[in-house]
């Protein structure tokens, strides 16, 4: 038990599916932990603050900051993201695996500072289709879907930085290989 890979940082480009996957993950296995993001982008129709973000304005993120209170943070399509560092290492020390959720700026981070972090990259099946997602979702303007498929073409190029890729065919069994990498039974 004790190779057990305790901390999985899961990156990949905007519109692949990270979020799908990992609330079919928590559906089935809610114990699994999910360190909850601040950010300062504005919420999306149905997203609740404390739930799929701290949602906090850039005064607050600034405070966030300047307290050291992120264990990283990074700017995304022109709004800031980070993890709170408490709750993460709270977890970490009861032994709980610890899933991230964070782009790939943030993996690096998370890479540099604690080597022992399991790096997971989703892909797409294709181009094409990350593109009929990132639209298909419907809640971003042309403007920013363009910024997100300009970020998307780094993300898949850093692909080979990541100690595994799993492709978002079916949102079924790539939780289930997740689940698997991170040896929860
Ligand atoms: P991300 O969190 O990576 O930005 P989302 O989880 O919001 O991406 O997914 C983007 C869009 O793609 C959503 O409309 C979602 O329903 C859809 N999607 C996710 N996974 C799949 C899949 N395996 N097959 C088809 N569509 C998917
Ligand atoms: P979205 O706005 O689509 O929810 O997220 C945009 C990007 O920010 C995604 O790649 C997501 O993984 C990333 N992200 C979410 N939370 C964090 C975080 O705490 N830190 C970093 N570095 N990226 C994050």
């Amino acid at each position: 038990m004790s190779e057990r890979p305790r901390l999985t940082v899961l990156s990949g480009p905007s519109g692949v599916g990270k979020s799908t996957v990992v609330a079919h993950l928590r559906k089935v296995h809610p114990e699994i932990w999910l360190s909850v993001s601040a950010t300062t982008r504005r919420p999306r129709p149905g997203e609740q603050h404390g739930v799929q973000y701290f949602f906090v304005d850039d005064e607050e993120f600034d405070k966030l900051v300047a307290n050291g209170e992120l264990l990283e943070w990074a700017e995304f399509a022109g709004n800031r993201y980070g993890t709170p560092r408490r709750a993460v290492l709270e977890r970490l020390e009861a032994g709980e695996p610890v899933l991230l959720e964070i782009d790939l700026q943030g993996a690096r981070l998370v890479r540099g500072s604690m080597p022992e972090a399991q790096l997971v990259f989703l892909a797409p099946p294709s181009w094409d289709e990350l593109v009929r997602r990132l639209t298909g979702r419907g809640t971003e303007s042309p403007e920013v879907i363009e910024r997100r498929l300009a970020a998307a073409r780094v993300e898949l190029a850093a692909e080979s930085e990541f100690d595994v890729t799993l492709v978002n065919t079916s949102v079924e069994d790539v939780s289930r290989e997740l689940l698997a990498l991170m040896k929860v039974s």
